[in-house]
């Protein structure tokens, strides 16, 4: 696993990545939801309520978006694209998910009856097969992008594993206590998971298709992630330590042995940077 980088290594490739929305169902005073931006690639990881922000990071014209899912706290956010498109900032949208994702969202989410203008964008469906991505305007070596399932979230979801020259990260979210995927994000520099509740709402957890705090550490540690965002939160947890992250035996453990633990907050954001080391 390539390591996160620190002191004066030299730098080859850089992915910077910003958290958009942090949170889960609803928005709150603290947290927008569901949505990561990398602007050096014009890519989108779900358009949750945060999507409003993503004008100040746009540098391209050409907008990707990977859906997990058509829950409406990873899509509303679709709707609200076209003041980018009026003013130019973006000319062209690509959206991919799952053939049952990307129908949800035309046949509901853009329903003239929820919403009045249909949001011009190119579709593919996300499939076994590894995607080979050249973001725009990049030279070099392409991103595999590699879609996997989530089967316990009611309706399913999707995780994305993307691997670059800059390094590894995945993105995982809506998803019950299941371990699956673990062999897809193994080794990843970054893992980004949902944690929806803190241990002591497992019961409710496992009832809504969602993690809590024990779990994610669980799976981060099998992987062998380098560094762990936890997001999408339960929006009402409003409190210093919503995930009771701090008084965990095992983040404390896992922070020893040198796994990096934080939960992200709305506009966070850090830099993946390979190193020639
Ligand atoms: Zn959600």
């Amino acid at each position: 696993m390539r390591a996160w980088p620190k002191g004066a290594r030299t730098r080859t490739a850089t992915m910077r990545i910003v958290f958009l929305g942090t949170g889960g169902y609803h928005p709150n005073e603290r947290r927008h939801t569901a949505g990561i931006f990398l602007p050096d690639l014009g890519l989108l990881l779900d358009a949750g309520t945060g999507t409003f922000r993503l004008g100040r990071f746009l540098k391209h014209p050409e907008l990707t978006i990977l859906l997990s899912h058509a829950h409406l706290d990873h899509v509303v956010g679709l709707t609200y694209l076209l003041p980018f498109l009026n003013a130019g900032t973006l000319r062209r949208i690509r959206l991919l998910g799952t053939a049952a994702t990307l129908r949800a969202v035309d046949e509901h989410l853009f329903s003239e009856r929820l919403f009045p203008v249909r949001v011009p964008a190119e579709t593919a469906v996300v499939g076994n097969e590894p995607l080979q991505w050249h973001p725009p305007g990049a030279t070099g070596r392409p991103l595999t992008v590699t879609a996997f399932p989530l089967p316990c979230h009611r309706g399913g979801s999707t995780g994305y594993r993307l691997d670059g020259p800059s390094g590894s990260f995945a993105y995982v979210t809506d998803t019950g206590p299941d371990d699956s995927y673990v062999e897809r994000i193994r080794g990843v520099d970054v893992l980004i998971h949902e944690c929806n509740f803190p241990d002591d709402q497992h019961e409710w957890a496992e009832r809504t298709g969602h993690c809590y705090l024990s779990h994610v550490l669980r799976i981060a540690e099998r992987a062998a992630a380098g560094r762990l965002w936890l997001t999408h939160l339960d929006p009402t947890l409003t409190g210093p330590d919503p995930l009771g992250l701090d008084t965990s035996s095992t983040a404390a453990r896992l922070r020893r042995s040198g796994m990096t633990i934080a939960v992200a907050e709305d506009l966070t954001e850090f830099t993946l940077t390979a190193s020639s080391s």
